[in-house]
């Protein structure tokens, strides 16, 4: 994103909206600027302000006539008076920004669709975290924080080490130019992003393991690390292997979401277990 200079009028409505903290008055040129390095293409700036298309002089003009007066000239908070964002047009590799944080756009740059992830909440569609599994989405970032790629290369890294199972439909994964050793392309090591999830899954006697792995590289890198858990509930809806795993590592368990399969029934395994006579269920 850029800001026009010639259009700006250094009203600073658009300091309050940027979710990143990239865009600053500058002092010398008295113009709103953004700093490259920290803005992550999420165009909360360009869509979240309302463009008015007001004459750059007569505004400056008129906000210095009312200054000496003591009095200020200020456009409404939720408008650029001028319309001085100037959207580029991304190239590789800084589009990738883009894809991971604004989340009405698809994932061009990755292939895969939405911010995003497969995720384990949709296991019982897809059965990709089977009996005796458990899932993990391990998100980095937030508004205000944000993520460097390269800080997510070291969790790959060491995730890789471990030999978990990267989910293949995943945007991160999808940017790995080699998922044994879960490196990541070189040339995005160097964007920043609003957030990225990881997604892996291992056998339920590795949970414990794969928690220390994530709170010991989480030490080392400048971001947050929020970790999700998945598993599969038995007969009785309960989860009674990696719930208690859970509670012995310290975490309140809270069960934040449940999906009792009303979709299409999509899993090799589940379509061969179906009955000939079975009507198949599928959501809308
Ligand atoms: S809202 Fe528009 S005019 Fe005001 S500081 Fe930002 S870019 Fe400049
Ligand atoms: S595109 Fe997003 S991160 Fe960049 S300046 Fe605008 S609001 Fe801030």
């Amino acid at each position: 994103m850029r800001i026009d200079p010639n259009k700006c009028v250094a009203c600073g409505n658009c300091t309050y909206v940027c979710p990143m903290g990239a865009i600053y008055i500058d002092p010398v040129i008295k113009r709103a600027t953004v700093d490259r390095d920290e803005c992550v293409e999420c165009y909360a700036c360009y869509n979240g302000l309302s463009q008015e298309h007001l004459n750059p002089v007569m505004v400056r003009t008129m906000r210095k006539i009312f200054q000496t007066l003591r009095l200020r000239f200020d456009p409404e908070p939720d408008v650029c008076p001028t319309a001085a964002f100037t959207p580029e047009d991304l190239a590789w590799p800084r589009i990738v920004r883009r894809a991971f944080s604004d989340p009405r756009v698809p994932h061009e740059s990755t292939g895969v669709e939405g911010r995003g992830t497969e995720e384990v909440k949709t296991n019982d569609v897809t059965g990709r975290v089977k009996a005796g599994e458990v899932g993990f989405t391990i998100e980095f970032g937030r508004p205000g924080v944000g993520v460097w790629v390269r800080e997510i290369q070291e969790m790959c890294w060491a995730l890789a080490k471990a030999g978990v199972d990267f989910e293949k439909k995943n945007p991160i994964t999808s940017l790995m130019k080699d998922q044994a050793s879960g490196t990541l392309r070189e040339d995005i090591l160097n964007e920043k992003l609003m957030s990225a999830i990881v997604e892996i899954k291992v056998p339920i006697a590795r949970t414990e393991e794969i928690i220390r792995l994530v709170w010991d590289v989480e030490k080392r890198i400048d971001t947050v690390v929020a970790l999700g858990v998945g598993a599969r509930c038995d007969e009785h809806g309960v989860d009674r292997e990696v719930a208690p795993i859970l509670e012995k590592l310290g975490y309140k368990l809270e069960r934040a979401k449940t999906n009792i399969g009303l979709g299409r029934i999509s899993n090799a395994v589940a379509q061969a277990q179906k009955q000939p006579n079975q009507p198949e269920l599928v959501t809308r």
